[in-house]
Formats: structure tokens, sequence, C-alpha cells
């Protein structure tokens, strides 16, 4: 059967070189010119080299690049609907031409695999996006990625491996195709059905995998994506612990758990015809597919890219070709009154439907309110919580912006007493002064200089805040750009409040308690914020204080009651306050 033999060959094909052309390989790929992968060309290659992809043999030339993003088929016809391309810098692409060699090297440098470069062509990205994605929007995270961090130049070519790129983190649970197949025919499993997922599982997954293996009579290969994700999904430390946590209410000898390195784009339809030819290479005979499957979220405007059905109804159209069987489903929600998930359009009138979204989710575990239990397994909810602290717990920087002369120094000060007053919490000041003496007195007050010194602030006080610990920033901080960037750095790992003391700069000047403003009025100093070099108001501050209206201890006590309302800190009881 046709089927059977797909599964066959990509049990038995991966791109690494033989044992013996295998030093070769590595003498002509650290002798050639070499490209250092992006994350992204790293999970992609890691399919190739191990079968994952097959029946790709490199990256895409343009030919079968051009055929792909128009028809879903590479050039000699095979159905693929994603293009798999190496796009490099223009200085990179200077030293190749068809017929040599490209070594493809790890971010560290170590030497993966060689590519044979076949051509070299610059793509029309916004054409792929509308193509690919159906979409040119840079609301969906796949186009914004294809269109602002990718690069201008694609090179084609078969790749030859040296080795798979290496991972630390779970180790027994990172099995190549060939691998997962081998384990599936140990256990004798001959009919297996895939689960594809980028979140936590709860227990509407479970449901589904329960469901689905029951329908076909099959075995279940839980199969997370563990590459790339959607930015903003949950790390993959903390689903992987979801994941396993979960495996024992599963009846022993149905379900295996396997990691999958893959870079997810988020392009719904087309991305679930990828999702079955994957999982037919790791040895599958059916897929899961629920609503929206590996959709992008919605657009600005609250609309969606695709139908929640889409990527349904264009499987349905190949599995035959792709010889995997698609087990799909309605969307499940739970109905509290049966205790039970139902089809959304069969739930009874009268009964009242529950759903909680991945955004409510991340709400409730931040804010330390209960995640209940017909939503989530309390072992999976455990894990959850030791990865999403209350916020309360949690780390956060506050970050005061201002004129010299506004009240920074002052008002941190007395916040980073009045904290420490309350106990249980350690603070780091990195007062605008203090910064400049430990941490850049090379720098001077260029804007390079003065950029270069808020983003050192900001990588400092972003580990403070990841470690649970309060960091109060107070440099002048002039420009918006700087600004926002240490507010991401931040908001990466915990709370991130900026302060604007917003005192005319006459007040300030006039109070000139350092006496600089004179020296820069009478050309001593130069590029001074407010004299000589521009101040950028904030238009994103969680509080704005005028500091001529307002004293420095009233000052502290608004930002202290603004961390409180929002839950940075514990209120104080009356006794205290
Ligand atoms: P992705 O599809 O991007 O991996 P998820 O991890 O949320 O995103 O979904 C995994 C699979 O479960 C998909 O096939 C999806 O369609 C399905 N799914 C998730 N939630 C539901 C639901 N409530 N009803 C039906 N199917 C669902």
């Amino acid at each position: 059967m046709i089927v059977e033999k797909l599964r066959e060959d990509a049990g038995g094909s991966d791109l690494i070189a033989a044992p013996q052309r295998r030093a070769e390989v590595v003498r002509a790929g650290l002798r050639a010119p070499s490209w250092n992968l992006t994350e992204r060309q790293l999970c992609d290659l890691e399919l190739l080299l191990n079968g994952g992809f097959m029946p790709l043999t490199g990256f895409m030339n343009g030919l079968d690049y051009e055929s792909v993003c128009q028809d879903m088929r590479l050039a000699n016809g095979a159905l693929w609907p994603i293009p798999i391309v190496l796009d490099v810098t223009e200085e990179a692409a200077k030293d190749l031409t068809p017929g040599t060699v490209l070594g493809l090297r790890d971010p560290e440098g170590a030497l993966l695999a060689v590519l044979h470069v076949e051509d070299l062509y610059r793509p029309d990205r916004k054409a792929e996006a509308r193509q690919v994605y159906g979409t040119g929007s840079r609301d969906h995270p796949g186009v914004a990625f294809l269109l602002d961090q990718t690069h201008p130049v694609y090179v084609g070519g078969t790749v030859e491996g040296v080795h798979l790129p290496s991972h630390f983190d779970f180790p027994e649970l990172r099995m190549t195709p060939r691998q997962v197949r081998a384990a599936m025919a140990r256990q004798g499993w001959s009919r297996v059905v895939g689960f594809q997922t980028r979140n936590p599982m709860h227990r509407v997954h479970q449901e589904l995998t329960l469901r689905a293996a029951d329908a076909v009579g099959a075995k279940l290969l839980i199969n997370p994506v563990v590459g790339m994700t959607k930015p903003g999904d949950i790390d993959h430390y903390t689903r992987v612990r979801c994941y396993k946590a979960l495996m024992h209410r599963y009846p022993e000898d149905t379900a295996m758990l396997a990691l999958l390195p893959l870079a997810m784009r988020m392009a719904g339809p087309r991305e679930a015809l990828w999702h079955a030819i994957v999982r037919r290479n790791f040895g599958c005979t059916h897929l899961i597919v629920g609503r929206d499957h590996a959709g992008p979220g919605k657009r600005l405007n609250g609309r969606s890219f695709y139908g929640p059905f889409d990527a349904q109804d264009l499987l349905r159209q190949f599995e035959a070709e792709i010889g995997i069987a698609m087990v799909s489903f309605p969307t499940l929600v739970y109905v509290g009154q049966l205790d039970a998930y139902l089809p959304e359009d069969e739930v009874p009138s009268g009964l009242a439907a529950h759903t909680i979204s991945g955004t409510e989710l991340r709400r409730r575990l931040t804010s330390g309110e209960q995640v209940p239990d017909w939503f989530t397994f309390p072992e999976v909810a455990g894990e959850l919580r030791r990865s999403y602290r209350p916020r309360r717990e949690r780390g956060f920087t506050v970050f005061l912006t201002g004129l010299s002369g506004s009240g920074k120094s002052t008002v941190s000060k007395i916040l980073n007493a009045r904290l420490l007053e309350r106990g249980g919490r350690t603070i780091t000041m990195l007062d605008g002064d203090v910064v400049r003496k430990n941490l850049s007195s090379e720098l001077g007050f260029s804007r390079e200089h003065r950029d270069l010194n808020i983003q050192r602030i900001g990588f400092v006080a972003a580990e403070i805040t990841r470690h649970g610990g309060i960091a109060i920033c107070a440099p002048i901080a002039p420009y918006d750009a700087a600004r926002k960037a240490v507010r991401a750095m931040v908001e990466a790992h915990g709370g991130f409040v900026l302060v604007h003391l917003a005192a005319p700069l006459e007040v300030c000047e006039q109070r000139d308690r350092k006496g600089l403003y004179a020296r820069a009025r009478a050309g001593m100093i130069k590029d001074f914020t407010g004299i000589s070099d521009p101040y950028e108001l904030p238009e994103d501050a969680e509080v704005t204080i005028d500091t001529s209206e307002i004293g420095a201890d009233e000052a502290a006590e608004l930002i202290l009651r603004h961390l409180e309302e929002e839950g940075f800190v514990g209120r104080r009881d009356f006794a205290t306050s």
C-alpha cells in the first residue's frame, strides 16, 4: 500500500552523512564559508536531518519555493505546504555561488551540516506572506516574523548532516522519527493517533486524546512542539513538566510522550497539512485536529484570520495523499451541570457552557486565583503555579524618569526606605549617578552612550526582576525608545512600573541643587537634557507626578499606593500604615 510505503520510507531516511562519508563532509564544511543558524533555522535543520521533514532533502531552491508558495507542492509534485528556506544576509550571500558549499553551524559555531548550494534568490516576502498565510498583516505572528525577522536572500540546496543539534533539556523525551517508530514497534503499536499542541494540556485536551484513541482504536503519541511557538506562549520547560505530570492519567501502554523541535508558523490550514506530514513521518496513522488548529490568534480588530474549521477542511482533501487519517473534533466546551465536555452546538438549552482562555488562565495564575478542577487537573495546575507565581511574589522594577532635579533620587530613596521598613523583600537601587560610577563609568552623554547606559540598567533590572527582587531605577532616561526597550526586557520576567516625575524645566532649573543647569546654560556642559538635548515626554507612564506641586514623601506614597493597587506588594493593614 502506498501509505505503508510512505511510512517505511520516512522511518529509514535521514540526512545524516553515512559514517564513511562523515569525515569528508566535516572537512568540506570547516573549509567552506559558514552561516550561523538562527533559532528557527536550527529547528528546521533538525527536522530535515532526522527525517521529520521527509521527503525534503534540504533547504528549498527557487523552483520548489515558488511552487510551494503557489500550489503547496514541490516542483516534483509532492505535497508540501510550508516554505523551508535558509534565509541569509546579503553579506553572507556574497561568497556563495551555485556549486559551492556552505557550512551550517549552530550559534556557538559547531558545524552541524553542509549545504550544497544550488541557487540563491531574493524572495518577494510580501507575496510569500499572502500565499502561505493568506494575509500581509503583521498582526499575524508568522507574517510579522517573515517580514521583520528573516534575511533577504534565500539559499537553496541539499544538506548533508554531521550531527543533530544538541539539546540538554529533557533528553529522554527527545526522539527522532526513527526512535519513535522503533519504540512503537517494540510495543507492538500499529495504529497511533498523534496529538499536536503548543499549550499545557488541560482536561479538554486529555478528553480529545482519549476520545480519539477510543474512536479509532489506536494508541496515542502526545507530541508537543518545543521548538518555537507563538510569542507569549507558556515556556516549554513549564509545559513539559505539565505533560509529564499528566501522563499517569493514561492507562498503561496506551500513550507515549515525545517532544517535537518544530518551529511553528501559526499558518492554520496549511500548517495542519504540514503537521500531518511530520506526524506521518514519526509513525502516526492518525492526527487529531480540533478547532482553530495552529491558529495565529486574532487580528487587532478582533477578527480571525482563518475559520475555526478551515484546517480540518483542507486536511480532509489530502489525508489519503499524505497517508494519515484525521480525527476531527468540533469545539468542546465544559458543561458544569453535567460535569462533562460536549460539542459546543450540542449543549442542551438552558445549560451554561464554560471555557477559560489562555489569557484568562495566565491572569488567574498571576493574581493567585484558583484554577478550577474542571478546567485542569490539580497536578497540572500545580506545575503552572510553580512557574506563574502570584504578582506579590514576583519581582518588579520601578523606573523613575524625569529631568535632572525633578526629584528622582529623593523619591527613590524614600520609596526604598518605605519598602524596606515593611521587610520581606530585597531591593537594588540603580540611581543615575550610582550606575554611572559603577556600571557605566566609561560612558559620556551622547545619544549612543545614553542609550547604552539605559540598556545596561535595563539588563540588570530585568535580571533582578527575574530573580524575584525589586529594582528601583532613577536615570534621566530622556529617550522614549530606550525606556520602551527596558520595559520589554523587564516585562518578560515580572512587573514594570514607569514613573514620570514631571516637574517643569523652570522649576528644576530654579532648584539646580547640583549647579548643573547654571553650567549647562554657560555652555560648560554639552548635551544637557532640557537645555541642549531633548527630553521625550513618556506617554506610557503608569504613574505621573508633578513634583513641583507634590512633595517627595507624598510622591513616594503615590507610587506605593500604585504598587499595592496592582498587587505587586501587599496592602498595608491599618496598624502599620
Ligand atoms: P495548536 O493547535 O496551535 O497547537 P493548541 O495546543 O491549543 O494549539 O491545540 C492543540 C490541538 O487541540 C489542536 O488540534 C486544537 O484544534 C485542539 N483543541 C484545543 N482546544 C480545543 C477545544 N476546546 N475543542 C476542540 N479542539 C481543541
